[in-house]
């Protein structure tokens, strides 16, 4: 039996006592109070959101150290079972917004769909299935995805085998709802994830029937980066007295901080940042990453390339945050990679470069983060890395800081080699004038009998080149052919097979599911090339997929599969594509 639904009520904290409530002024006479949460940059912490022990936990262990605003203001309202309009961004967390009170109420005993999520595109649905199955590690929940393009039979077998949460495209799941393979009885909770972005595709016909079959009892949240008229319409005629949270910031100005930003390609940020580093030479310069892994393998990654960085975040002990910090303050390390709770409260004067190696979540962090150089009166500078589907929150930013963020381009490999010998000029500018060479006159004097001294000058500058940079020039070789970063928990995995041999993503998806027993739904990216193929999986199955794969036929051969180090596509091709992940295969073919 079904348990009841609004098992999310149990406990509801008092969240909003802090809240100023007020109309939105951008919405059209919604019905419904919006709660719009001033700027207040408050510190929420995990435990104040009523998660349970386990979740927590969970979140802890991906590294997230603070609630994202939409976290901290969603996840109340759903663990008390309130009908939700949320209006976030992609990329502001909104999944775990929705997705960790998802997982908390879930009742295990009850293999029934308890919750429903719907998304726009194939594409979301799988990101936002693998979200939670992140959330839910460990526990026997199970996820099914289902969309359009995807074989529906093998749709209808994994409903069969049970699911407590289903993740699909509106037509998709209305099929499925049609053909009675998907039954409405047990949902407690339903989300509509970019609701706007739903309507815009035409889905709106579809969302309407689907949320016309939900049980009377349910609860339902809406999440959408704007609140045009007819969504307002649907969550008049499906809500009941929802809780509208808008997060606002007032609009600020940040003079004394040269604001720029670099567009990235997906999967190259740790290229670019290298690059921008080599070019920008800067002085003591802090980059903010999300999570505590990411910046425990930035900082790695840096060293290894010959940087000096340290990681900074809540992981850490009191002394070996000491360490870093006197390392940083002393200049014995130039770089810190560090959380934005790690970086709270750090005073130091000498901060020359703010990089955003993730862009922050809203506006208030932005500013947080920026005002940790530009101080004492010097001007700093501040940096952006942005992928393409974090383009609109840079645009978020500029509305509300009321200027615009410079873009630059990333510097080629010539670039840099060009301000090498820039720096290299400066510093024998500087040796000149201060006429340390005494010791070597004689030395030049005697050459100067047989060569001409431009010769030995610049044959003395190419010895001294050589040595200095032969290590450099193996770190940009490498980088130039680094690989993509998959996902966190994600591997990446080589196939020797591309477009040209007629592979398609569902012989990938076939092969690893068949071949490895590895759930659809756990597979990630999946990038078709001319003559190879790129697939990601979860990293503790890698080798079971590599050697599943060796021991099978693809399309009627076997094929060299290995995990991937290498990417054959440099960044200068993936920029003059257009960068931003095009060429992105979906898992599932065309639309719907
Ligand atoms: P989303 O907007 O849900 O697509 O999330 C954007 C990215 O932020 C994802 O990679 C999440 O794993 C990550 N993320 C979500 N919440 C947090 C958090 N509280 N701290 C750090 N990273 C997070």
């Amino acid at each position: 039996m079904p348990k009841p639904p609004n098992s999310f009520k149990k406990n509801a904290p008092e969240f909003h006592k802090k809240k100023k409530s007020k109309s939105a002024p951008e919405v059209t006479a919604p019905s419904h109070k919006v709660e719009e949460v001033e700027e207040v940059y408050e510190l929420v912490s995990f435990n104040d959101l009523g998660l349970n022990a386990n979740i927590a936990k969970a979140v802890s262990d991906l590294g997230f150290e603070t609630p994202t605003p939409i976290q901290a203001k969603a996840i109340p309202v759903l663990i008390s079972g309130r009908d939700l309009i949320g209006q976030a961004q992609t990329g502001t967390g909104k999944t775990a917004a929705f997705a960790l009170p998802i997982v908390q109420s879930m009742d295990m005993s009850l293999m029934e769909p308890q919750a429903l999520i719907l998304a726009p595109t194939r594409e979301l649905a799988i990101q936002v299935a693998g979200g939670i199955y992140e959330f839910a590690k460990g526990s026997n929940l199970r996820i099914v995805p289902v969309y359009g393009g995807q074989p529906i039979d093998r749709q209808f077998r994994s409903l069969r085998a049970g699911a407590h949460i289903v993740v699909g495209t509106p037509g998709r799941i209305l099929d499925h709802l049609r053909r009675g393979s998907l039954s409405f009885a047990a949902v407690k909770m339903c989300v509509l994830d970019e609701a706007d972005e739903m309507l815009a595709l035409g889905f709106a016909e579809d969302l309407d029937s689907i949320l016309a079959e939900l049980p009377a009892q349910r609860q339902l949240a809406f999440f959408s980066a704007t609140m045009p008229p007819r969504i307002l319409a649907l969550t008049k005629k499906f809500l009941h007295d929802p809780v509208h949270v808008a997060i606002k910031s007032k609009q600020r100005t940040l003079d004394t901080t040269n604001q720029t930003y670099y567009e990235v390609p997906n999967g190259k940020k740790r290229e670019a940042l290298a690059r921008v580093l080599d070019m920008e030479t800067p002085g003591a310069t802090i980059v903010f990453c999300r999570t505590r892994a990411d910046c425990n393998d930035l900082s790695e990654d840096l060293r290894i390339r010959g940087y000096n960085a340290d990681a900074l975040h809540g992981d850490m002990n009191q002394a070996e945050r000491d360490r870093v910090m006197r390392r940083f303050r002393e200049g014995q390390s130039d770089l810190l990679i560090a959380t934005d709770v790690a970086a709270r409260g750090l005073d130091i004067d000498h901060v020359t470069h703010v990089i955003n190696y993730d862009i922050p979540w809203d506006v208030e962090q932005y500013i947080h983060r920026i005002g940790r150089t530009g101080r004492a009166g010097r001007s700093g500078d501040a940096i952006t890395l942005v992928t393409g589907r974090e383009r609109q929150q840079l645009r978020n930013i500029e509305r509300m800081i009321g200027s615009t963020i410079k873009p630059a381009r990333i510097p080629t490999a010539a670039d840099i080699v060009a301000r090498r010998q820039e720096v290299f000029q400066d510093t024998l500018r500087e040796t000149l004038a201060a006429g340390e060479y005494s010791n070597f006159l004689a030395s030049v004097n005697q050459l100067a009998d047989e060569f001409d001294t431009t010769e030995i000058a610049a044959a003395a500058l190419h010895m001294l080149w050589q040595s200095q940079h032969s290590a450099a020039a193996n770190v940009a070789e490498e980088m130039a052919h680094d690989g993509e970063q998959p996902e966190l928990g994600m591997s990446r995995l080589f196939i020797g097979m591309g477009r040209q041999d007629g592979l398609r993503p569902g012989d990938l998806v076939g092969a690893i599911t068949n071949e490895a027993g590895i759930n659809g739904q756990a597979i990630g990216v999946i990038d078709i090339l001319d003559n190879m193929s790129f697939v990601e999986v979860p990293s503790a199955s890698a080798e079971k997929v590599v050697m599943a794969l060796r021991n099978t036929k693809i399309r009627n051969r076997v094929v060299n599969v290995k995990l991937a180090r290498a990417n054959e596509q440099p960044m200068e091709q993936e920029m003059s594509r257009g960068g931003g992940g095009k060429g992105k295969f979906r898992k599932d073919g065309p639309r719907r």
